[in-house]
Parts: C-alpha cells; sequence; structure tokens
C-alpha cells in the first residue's frame, strides 16, 4: 500500500528523515557532555579508552555515516528509502556501541523504525523493524562471545526484551501508518471529487456566458452588464456608450468562400475589436455577425474616436482566405442619456448602425453626429 510515488510526502520523507538522523546524532552528542561527570566517576580508571569511544570515535563515526548517506540520498534516489533505514540502524548500533554498559541505548534501535514510517510505506516499517532485529541479534552475539553462561544468559534475556519491544513498535507502526494511509487516501478522493466539480462548475458557468466560436461573452451576459453599466452610469453621473458593430456583407463572404471561412473571419474580426478595446471596455457577441460594445467613462468624442480606429484598423486587415477581399464592419453608436433603457439605448445605436450601412457601410455613424435625435 504507497501511495504515488510523485506524491511530496514521500519526497519529503527522505528530507525528513535525514533531519531526524541529525537529530538522533545531535542529541547522542549533547547527552555525552551531559553525562560527562557520571562517567567521569564510573570510570575513572579507564577514562581514556572510555573517551576516545564515546567522545571521538562514536561522534566521527556517526557524523561520516550520515554524511556517505546524505550523499547517496541525493546521488542515488532510487536506494534513498533502503539506504536511511540501513544509515539508521548503523547510527543506532554505533551509539550502543559507545556505550556498551546502558542497556537502555538499545532504545537507539528505534531510529531506523521512525525513519521508515517517514517513507509512508508499511513494508518498509517491516523492512526497518527486520533491520532492527539483525542489528539486535549482532548484538547478542557479540555480548555471547565472552563464552561466560552468565553473560550469555544476561544477553539472551535482554535480547528477548528488546526483540518484543522492536516487534510492539513496528507492530503499532504498522497500524497507525495503515490508519494514516486511510484517512489520507479518503481524502485524496473526497478532495478529487471535489475538484472535479468546481471545475464542471467552473467550465458549465464560463459556457452559459460566453460564445463558443469567438470566446467572446454571449448576449445574456451582454444583456446583464449592460443593465449594469447603466445603473453605474446613472447613480455616478458619468458617460456610457453602446457600440454596435457589424460585418459588412458578411452573407456574400460565407455565401462565396464557405462557412468555415466564414467562422474563421467572424473570430478574426473578435480579436481584432478584443485587442483594440481598452481595459474597462465590455465586448460581446450580440447575434450572428454583430458584436456589441460597452464603454464607460471616456468623452462622447472620445468613444467614437475610439470606435473609428477599430474600424480603420479591421478594414485594413487582410485575410489571405478572401482572396484580397476586405471584411469591414459598420458600427452605430449612441451615448446613454440619464434615465435611459436598455432597450432605448440600443435602438438608437441600431438606428446608427442603420444609418451607417445605408449610407455605404466601412463607417460609423454616432447619434448626436448623424441621426438626429
Ligand atoms: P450587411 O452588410 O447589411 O450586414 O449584410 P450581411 O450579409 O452582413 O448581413 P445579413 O444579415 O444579410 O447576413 C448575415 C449572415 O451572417 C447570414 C448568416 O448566415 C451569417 N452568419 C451568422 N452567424 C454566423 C456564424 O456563426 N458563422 C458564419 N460563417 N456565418 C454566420
Ligand atoms: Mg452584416
Ligand atoms: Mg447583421
Amino acid at each position: 500500500m504507497a501511495l504515488p510515488e510523485e506524491s511530496r510526502e514521500i519526497r519529503n520523507g527522505a528530507q525528513r528523515a535525514v533531519q531526524i538522523h541529525r537529530l538522533f546524532i545531535a542529541i547522542f552528542l549533547a547527552g555525552n557532555v551531559l553525562f560527562l561527570p557520571g562517567e567521569w566517576w564510573l570510570h575513572r580508571a579507564h577514562l581514556l579508552l572510555f573517551a576516545l569511544r564515546a567522545w571521538v570515535f562514536a561522534p566521527l563515526a556517526l557524523c561520516s555515516i550520515e554524511a556517505a548517506a546524505e550523499w547517496m540520498v541525493k546521488r542515488y534516489l532510487s536506494l534513498r528509502e533502503n539506504a536511511l533505514i540501513v544509515t539508521g540502524t548503523l547510527l543506532a548500533l554505533v551509539a550502543i556501541g559507545a556505550y556498551p554498559d546502558v542497556d537502555l541505548m538499545r532504545v537507539s534501535l528505534l531510529l531506523p523504525i521512525v525513519t521508515a514510517i517517514l517513507h509512508v510505506r508499511v513494508e518498509k516499517v517491516w523492512l526497518a523493524g527486520a533491520a532492527a532485529f539483525a542489528a539486535l541479534l549482532a548484538l547478542a552475539s557479540a555480548q555471547m562471545s565472552d563464552g561466560k553462561s552468565g553473560a550469555i544468559l544476561q544477553a539472551l534475556g535482554q535480547s528477548a526484551l528488546w526483540a518484543l519491544v522492536l516487534l510492539w513498535a513496528t507492530a503499532a507502526c504498522h497500524i497507525v501508518l495503515r490508519f494514516g494511509l486511510r484517512i489520507w487516501n479518503e481524502l485524496r478522493v473526497q478532495t478529487r471529487a471535489q475538484t472535479e466539480l468546481w471545475v464542471r462548475q467552473i467550465l458549465s458557468e464560463k459556457e452559459a456566458k460566453t460564445d463558443a466560436l469567438t470566446g467572446l461573452y454571449n448576449r445574456k451576459s451582454f444583456d446583464e452588464y449592460l443593465d449594469f453599466a447603466l445603473q453605474i452610469s446613472d447613480g455616478t453621473n458619468t458617460p456610457l456608450h453602446l457600440a454596435v458593430i457589424d460585418i459588412d456583407n458578411f452573407k456574400q463572404i460565407n455565401d462565396q468562400y464557405g462557412h468555415l471561412i466564414g467562422d474563421e473571419i467572424l473570430r478574426r474580426t473578435a480579436q481584432a475589436i478584443q485587442q483594440h478595446l481598452a481595459a474597462g471596455d465590455f465586448l460581446a457577441r450580440y447575434g450572428g455577425e454583430e458584436f456589441a460594445v460597452v464603454i464607460p467613462e471616456v468623452s462622447h468624442e472620445q468613444a467614437v474616436q475610439n470606435m473609428e480606429k477599430i474600424r480603420e484598423y479591421i478594414a485594413n486587415v487582410h485575410h489571405v482566405e478572401l482572396d484580397g477581399h476586405r471584411a469591414t464592419v459598420s458600427i452605430g453608436l449612441s451615448t446613454h442619456r440619464p434615465g435611459e433603457t436598455r432597450d432605448e439605448l440600443f435602438e438608437r445605436a441600431d438606428q446608427c448602425l442603420y444609418r451607417a450601412k445605408q449610407t455605404g457601410k466601412n463607417k460609423i455613424v454616432a447619434w448626436e453626429s448623424a441621426v438626429p435625435g
């Protein structure tokens, strides 16, 4: 039972195991200093030998083993879990070897098991338990090697007790890990389902608001936005303009070059308009080959000027598909009068557009300049 390799937790596992090893070494060194007076009292006769072993060789061995392990973990990524378990076992063995008479030091054999649990894998916990048990056996056989029956019995008793401790610790880690993994997996499933739901909701919201061909807002969004913009304009007494843009002779383009090319011209024209709008302008595909732009805040002249630039740009776009013919647009623009409804404003812009079409196309007609109120 393992989480996917790329799981961040597993990647972090090795990092945390290294931190725990370093902590173990730091605690060992701190303990060395702390126990100094007691050890001096106990080993006065053999202090040099003891000091060399506990304060020189053991720290050196601990630091070298850890340094080698960290180098290996960086270099051979695939071996990192096993390497760290073996390192934990070796560190424990060195610590126990430094204080062979302190039985409690065998608690260090829990280090590989703690290391393994960080890898979030049940099988690694048992591997670490087995490594700790093997180390325990090695220690017992070293203890028994002096052959005295008293020492053998004592070593057997101690080892049996510690073997039980290791077994218990491994089994406990197994249970905790399985439980944790189950909760984790349930959480992941829930999170994924939640994310899918959000994505679907966002997509369907987007679908409901936009037009599939051009990616622009659709008429429904436009109507909602225009109502909102009119309220703001009336409430703050700031200017608001509406431009209706219609591609000229589009039916002819379709008939002559086909519907697909017609679609492409529509998309390109939508993009061209979008690119030339100011940040606060709102563009929508109002219907077929007709677009609508809500232009807030600027003056009537400025709005007309901006739309004229768009018209001119579009008139100069070269469409390879149209054999050199241009796909021009006509634009009708009306400026909102305080208290005027959405339909009234649109109606005036539409009348301007009609006038633009009637008077030659590829032009802009604004309410105040061309169509008397
Ligand atoms: P005018 O200059 O007066 O606007 O003439 P027009 O031909 O552009 O206008 P008309 O209303 O006669 O024709 C519009 C055409 O636009 C008819 C319709 O088939 C086409 N059209 C509408 N929506 C789409 C679309 O999504 N894709 C394509 N390819 N054509 C479309
Ligand atoms: Mg048209
Ligand atoms: Mg039209």
